[in-house]
C-alpha cells in the first residue's frame, strides 16, 4: 500500500492518536475544527482523502464539507464522515453534501481501514 496524505478533521485528540497508529504508514495531517481543516488543505495540496467528524467547535463538519465542495480545487477529494451523529437525517445530509461514505462512531478499525484502502489512491 502506498503512503497517502490524509487529512483528519476531528476535535477529539483521542481520534487523532488512534488514526496515527491505525493508518500508519500514511501521512496524516491533523486539524481540530473545520476552519483549521480548510487552512491545512490550503497548505497541503496533495491531500488525497479527508476523514471528517461532524460535531466540532468554530466550524462543524457539514459546514466544512460544503466549503470543500464549493471549491473547484478541493471538490474532487473524497470525504468520509466519521461521527456519532448516526441519525438517518444526519447521514443523508452528509451524503447529499458530497461525502462518499458515512461511518458511525464507535467504529471498528477494519471499517476505517477498508475505506482508506479503497479511497486513498494518489
Ligand atoms: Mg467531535
Amino acid at each position: 500500500m502506498e503512503a497517502t496524505k490524509i487529512l483528519v478533521v476531528d476535535d477529539s485528540k483521542l481520534i487523532h492518536k488512534m488514526f496515527d497508529v491505525m493508518l500508519r504508514p500514511h501521512n496524516l495531517v491533523h486539524a481540530y475544527d473545520g476552519q483549521e481543516g480548510l487552512h491545512r488543505l490550503a497548505e497541503n495540496v496533495d491531500v488525497a482523502l479527508i476523514l471528517l467528524d461532524v460535531n466540532m467547535p468554530k466550524m462543524n463538519g457539514l459546514e466544512f464539507l460544503e466549503e470543500v465542495k464549493r471549491n473547484a480545487d478541493l471538490a474532487e477529494i473524497p470525504v468520509v464522515v466519521i461521527s456519532t451523529e448516526g441519525k438517518e437525517e444526519d447521514t443523508d445530509r452528509a451524503l447529499k453534501a458530497g461525502a462518499v461514505e458515512y461511518i458511525k462512531k464507535p467504529f471498528q478499525s477494519e471499517d476505517v481501514l477498508g475505506v482508506v484502502q479503497r479511497l486513498a489512491v494518489n
